[in-house]
């Protein structure tokens, strides 16, 4: 198959997770997020991460394509609740091209 046809939905579909059942590569406190006016996170996320689900930031890691465009959003235009770091080795997104 040509990648060059393929959408951006088509595309993300071939990667492959190795999913940390044990723990999350994403932290949030959720007393930061109470009172983040912009919530920035919510809507810069590709893969949306972060939900607002029942008056707190819920976190689906497990289909980060760690980017980290959420740890630079919250930091500069959110309350700085995130702390993002790498997967533990083995553990993350494997990025495939078609
Ligand atoms: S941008 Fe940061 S502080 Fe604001 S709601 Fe999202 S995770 Fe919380
Ligand atoms: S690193 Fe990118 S894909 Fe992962 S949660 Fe942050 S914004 Fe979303």
């Amino acid at each position: 198959m040509n990648p060059k046809l393929l959408t951006l939905d088509a595309r993300l579909g071939l990667d492959k997770y190795e999913i940390d059942e044990e723990q999350s590569h994403i932290q949030v406190d959720q007393e930061r997020c109470k009172t983040c006016e912009a919530k920035p996170c919510l809507t810069v996320c590709p893969a949306y991460v972060y939900q607002w689900v029942d008056e707190h930031v819920a976190v689906r890691y497990e289909n980060c394509l760690e980017c980290g465009t959420c740890q630079i959003s919250c930091d500069h235009g959110g309350n700085k609740g995130i702390t993002w770091r790498n997967p533990q080795g083995g553990f993350g997104i494997l990025f495939r091209y078609g």
